[in-house]
């Protein structure tokens, strides 16, 4: 079999697997809008049977001898090619599936699963003591999984690499260190202020369908191909890329809050925007994926951040808001701006302000990083995690619901997961300083409702790129600069220095 042989027959071999997976996606997004309670049974099942198809797939053995015969070819001299970067992250993807025995995928996943659904009805009823077994057990089972994958310096940063390729623990301590210290300082500035935002007319009346309305406008407005997607409602937001031509998004509405469905719209369509850019001809081969989620979540900051809550977006974009709504008719477009900026150290990750979301973050962090050095035990989570809240946010949970059992992510085992929403937000700032030095002053093109030049910078140099680069080097390349939190920290204390007078 020559190099282009082998290659060739990888990749078709891969983009089936992509397709199966793909099917399994598609079955995913009913199970979170419109299956019939009814279904979730058999949905389970159909779920099984994938995984274990998908799995036999990934770690097939005639991967690696088809790699064994393009590896060190003429075909893959140009570590930049298409062809190189793919033989690339198909060998480190085959190698890390390998490594873990079928027995631990198969209870892994289960308790994955379990921990899931327990959580789901624990947390509602505030049941630490009920909800401890099943986070022992995925914890457990999770630092078997890094055992197995294998680490060079820590455990945690097997995890890592789930999400971040080549992101490292000691790394991002650092970083975390550095920004949480930015922030705090900009926190005590913020809290000594004298300008109150009046936060009061977002709980106003909203009615849902012309919220629904205005959220299919103003994602079409920044660059959402609604002809290659759809939004539909439900409980817990996310964004879901089926193929090229079909890359959804759903939201939540409330009829007496305005935020929720606006910038988690906005937010998802930022994901979205992303998955619709890439190179559609790679579909199923790593040059047609995301790079990793701090990359992903960094688009959807974007647009959903230092975009969509930007002075000049709702110099264009507020006149055309206030009169579908009564609530805002004595509303100033400054005191709408003000409101949505607003910055409150609050006890609940998902509604924070910018400001303080990477506290929250860092919180995490510190808890997973001890907990995977064997310093924590999950016994002494709800005490660490409450104390941690106190020190760095300066609240103090009153439930477990609203404390330690806030976030799903770890009763799916998903350890490692939060610093991709911190990166997300540091390299989102960087990206944005870059395209300003580009493309010049942004937000006067925001005011004049252009935002097609900034998608365009962003599809060149981040979305195109599928996973040429590693992570941390398509960024670098983008902006010419290592990551780093200091554009998010100029941009932080610019934009609310200026809200708040400060
Ligand atoms: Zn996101």
């Amino acid at each position: 079999m020559t190099p282009n042989q082998a290659y060739e027959a990888l990749k078709s071999f891969q983009i089936d697997t992509a397709y199966y997976q793909s099917l399994g996606a598609l079955a995913g997004w009913d199970q979170r809008t419109y299956i019939p309670h009814r279904g979730h049974a058999h949905r389970a099942r159909q779920f099984a049977a994938l995984a274990r198809l998908l799995h036999a797939r990934r770690t097939d053995p005639r991967i690696t001898e088809w790699l064994d015969a393009v590896e060190g070819s003429d075909l893959v001299a140009d570590s930049e090619s298409p062809e190189a970067a793919n033989v690339r992250e198909w060998r480190r993807d085959y190698e890390r599936a390998v490594r873990v025995p079928d027995d631990l995928a198969v209870a892994l996943a289960q308790a994955q699963s379990e921990g899931e659904s327990a959580w789901e009805s624990l947390r509602e009823a505030d049941d630490w003591a009920g909800f401890r077994p099943y986070l022992k057990r995925v914890l457990q089972l999770t630092r078997e999984y890094a055992e197995a994958v294998g680490y060079e310096t820590e455990p945690y940063d097997a995890l890592l690499e789930d999400y971040e390729p080549g992101e490292r623990a000691a790394r991002l301590q650092e970083l975390f260190a550095d920004l949480g210290r930015a922030t705090r300082e900009l926190l005590d500035r913020i809290r000594s202020a004298s300008v109150r935002p009046p936060v009061e007319v977002l709980h106003r009346s909203y009615p849902v369908a012309v919220q629904s309305e205005v959220a299919h406008e103003v994602t079409a407005l920044l660059g959402y191909d609604l002809e290659s997607g759809r939004i539909d409602p439900t409980a817990h937001p996310f964004e879901l890329s089926v193929g090229p031509g079909d890359v959804r998004i759903t939201t939540r509405f409330y009829p007496d809050y305005f935020n929720a469905a606006f910038f988690g719209s906005v937010h998802e369509a930022g994901h979205a925007m992303y998955e619709q850019g890439l190179p559609a001809e790679h579909w199923g081969t790593p040059m047609g994926q995301a790079v990793s989620m701090g990359v992903h979540e960094s688009q959807s900051r974007m647009w959903e951040n230092l975009v969509g809550r930007s002075l000049g977006f709702w110099r264009f974009y507020y006149p055309r808001l206030q009169p579908r709504f009564e609530a805002l008719a004595d509303v100033t477009l400054e005191d709408f701006h003000r409101a949505v900026n607003a910055v409150q150290p609050s006890l609940i990750r998902v509604e924070a302000d910018e400001v303080t979301y990477n506290l929250h973050i860092l919180i995490r962090f510190e808890l997973e990083l001890a907990l995977f050095r064997g310093e924590l035990e999950v016994d002494d989570l709800p005490d660490a995690w409450n104390e941690k809240y106190r020190e760095h946010l300066g609240v103090t949970p009153t439930s477990f619901k609203d404390g330690v059992m806030q976030d799903v992510h770890w009763s799916g085992g998903m350890f490692g997961y939060f610093p991709s929403y911190t990166l997300g937000n540091v390299y989102a700032a960087q990206l944005f300083e870059a395209a300003r030095r580009d493309l010049g002053e942004l937000e006067e093109a925001f005011a004049r409702g252009e935002f097609a030049p900034l998608l365009e910078w962003l599809r060149a140099r981040i979305h195109r790129q599928g996973r040429r680069l590693p992570p941390r080097r398509l960024i670098e390349r983008a902006t010419g600069r290592a990551p780093s939190p200091a554009p998010l920290v100029r941009y932080l204390n610019e934009r609310f220095g200026a809200l708040y007078h400060l």
